[in-house]
């Protein structure tokens, strides 16, 4: 029997910063997906949430001088304001800091250890605190890690316990060449495959110097990296009562910085434990914004309630399940500008204009029932099958081919010219199946649709009949949106010069401002300029070099070993080739100018507020 539950989880996000457009990326489309199998007819378990332990958490919340309780319970609550703008109907929010998961997590240890694979040893190597991951030497190019260039990476020494992750190396292979779906898309599987051929090595899974996260059940000095403990949340959702038969999941969508985690780590400790796999692990690509990297260190990421308020939720909806073609697992950019043009030309221009004239030609003449299957809508298999295969673009594109046929449809038939109520009648049968099968990617414009022509949204109302009624003409679905190309890259240029606007900085906004006390470990005088230093920071989380029109005020021995006030989240640019990543703050009148300091001495990484 063919199960009728459909089980989706997301990536559980970091609570180090709050949630930007990348984030949302993968909620969307996780959401149309959901809502896709909801709307034909399945149970649907869909789940996302926080991963709220670690390292790089405890740190972010020293960082706000908030306590890690406090400042977890602070950023969960972003990410679900921000997916609530963005219609986001999950059914659970799991936070790693819930009590059911905690249990959940103690019992599938428990489970691993009765399987022997759980062993006291000593690790020494890699730690990026970003990833929260173990690396070797071979994972990094040029002694950085792959995904935070840049980034300082720890040297762990310490004695903690494995995972015998070695141990599964022919069993995930087998897993592999069985079940090719478990792996999504196939240049992420090849990726997989090559790298486990290469060889595992068992996964160190305690910390005994960190005390932000689950105690580990068999010693507790040590809490449970967090990596391991984050991936059990998954199972944990469906150990709810009713929810049992969900386990295994339909798909675990994440993005491709969690490939290895979810597709080797995560069905070796599921075997261990006995307990069945998920079907499909699916690696989304990565988005930029407007060209340029999303990360809250860079400073660019982008609020995700702010770009709602903006462009409004289902144009940001449409917009990234129409542009990017997740299937290939490629990245794309998320940019604006491209945004408003869809929005314009196909939502306001297309969609919009169908709806609005047709209803206004149907408040005006009436409609009249008619057998005619012109503008029946033929494509649903293939609209099934292309969204099985994670091709939302195509899903869109071809529903925007049966919109343009509508449009033509009217263009041909002028029933403004000739009244004919039968026309019309077909049109409204026509936008009813629109809004149906669009359902799952604009589901608030749909609902207002279905609301004004008194329809229900059904995937067993395609191309059925619609009862005879008076049809009054609809509010506009989508505003066309200005968009200067030119003023915006003057204001990127603006912000990139570090000439600030003064202007009523919200209390959000403050909050975004990241001002720290950092050190200079090192000054090198840049000879080709007259004014440059090039300087090498601590802002407590990482280094950073900046480049520092001050050579004219300041001599290196002024400047080296001491601690100064730096905004850490500046945009970076390059100068004189150099990517800058900070500003030192400086006061200035005519030619003098003078560092800021901190009064007293403060702790590297302090944060100003
Ligand atoms: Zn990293």
């Amino acid at each position: 029997m063919k199960k009728n539950t459909f089980y989706i989880t997301t990536a559980i996000d970091y609570v180090n910063a709050e949630p930007h457009i990348g984030h949302a990326y993968q909620k969307i489309i996780a959401d149309a997906i959901s809502r896709w199998n909801k709307l034909n007819g399945k149970e649907v378990f869909f789940v996302t949430g926080t991963d709220e332990h670690g390292k790089k958490v405890a740190e972010s919340a020293r960082v706000a001088g908030k306590k890690s309780k406090e400042w977890v319970d602070f950023v969960s609550d972003k990410f679900k304001e921000a997916w609530k703008s963005l219609d986001i109907d999950y059914d659970r929010f799991i936070r790693t800091t819930d009590k059911d998961h905690e249990k959940t997590v103690n019992d599938f240890t428990e489970l691993v250890n009765k399987s022997g694979d759980i062993y006291k040893g000593k690790y020494e190597g890699i730690y990026c605190i970003r990833c929260e991951t173990y690396y070797t030497e071979k994972d990094l190019i040029n002694g950085e890690c792959t995904f935070h260039r840049g980034i300082k990476l720890e040297n762990v020494k310490e004695e903690t316990y494995f995972f015998k992750l070695s141990k599964y190396e022919k069993f995930l292979l087998e897993l592999y060449k069985k079940h090719p779906e478990f792996i999504l898309p196939e240049s992420r599987r090849n990726e997989v495959i090559n790298r486990v051929k290469e060889g595992l090595r068992d996964l160190s899974i305690t910390r005994g110097s960190l005390d932000w996260g689950i105690p580990f059940k068999l010693d507790k000095k040590h809490v449970l990296y967090v990596w391991f403990e984050a991936l059990i949340s998954y199972y944990t959702a469906t150990r709810e009562k009713g929810r049992e038969k969900f386990w295994p999941a339909d798909i675990h969508l994440l993005g491709r910085d969690n490939t290895w985690f979810h597709a080797v780590i995560w069905p070796a400790m599921l075997k261990s434990a006995g307990i069945d796999l998920p079907r499909t692990v699916f690696n989304h690509g990565f988005l930029t914004f407007n060209g340029q990297k999303i990360s809250k260190s860079l400073g660019n990421s982008i609020s995700v309630t702010e770009l709602v308020k903006k462009y409004g939720a289902d144009t940001m909806r449409y917009f990234v399940c129409r542009q990017f073609p997740l299937a290939e697992g490629n990245d794309g950019d998320f940019s604006e500008s491209s945004l408003v043009k869809r929005n314009n030309t196909e939502l306001a221009d297309k969609l919009g204009n169908l709806v609005s004239r047709v209803s206004a030609l149907a408040e005006k003449y009436g409609i009249e029932s008619t057998k005619s299957k012109t503008l029946n809508f033929d494509e649903l298999d293939k609209i099934k099958k292309y969204l099985d295969n994670f091709e939302l673009d195509k899903t869109l594109n071809e529903l925007f081919s049966y919109v343009d046929r509508c449009n033509e449809y009217v263009q041909e038939k002028k029933p403004w010219e000739s009244g004919d109520k039968k026309v019309l009648y077909e049109l409204i049968v026509a936008i009813k199946n629109l809004s149906i099968l669009l359902s799952p990617f604009i589901p608030s414009t749909s609902e207002k649709i279905a609301k004004h022509f008194h329809f229900k949204i059904d995937l067993k109302e395609i191309n059925k009949a619609y009862k005879v009624q008076p049809v009054k003409k609809s509010e506009i679905l989508f505003k066309k949106i200005e968009f200067h190309e030119e003023l915006q890259k003057q204001n990127i240029n603006k912000s990139s010069e570090g000439i600030v606007k003064m202007s009523e900085l919200k209390f959000d906004d403050w909050q975004n401002v990241d001002l720290r006390v950092g050190k200079i470990l090192e000054v090198e005088d840049l000879k080709e300029s007259e004014k440059l230093y090039k300087l090498k920071i601590d802002l407590g989380t990482d280094h950073r070099t900046l480049v520092a029109g001050i050579k004219k005020h300041y001599t290196i021995k002024e400047l080296k070993g001491n601690k100064f006030i730096f905004l850490a989240n500046l945009e970076p640019r390059k100068i004189m080739g150099i990517k800058s990543e900070a500003m030192i703050l400086a006061a200035s009148s005519g030619d003098k100018l003078s560092l800021v300091k901190p009064d007293r001495d403060a702790e590297v990484g302090s944060r100003l507020g």
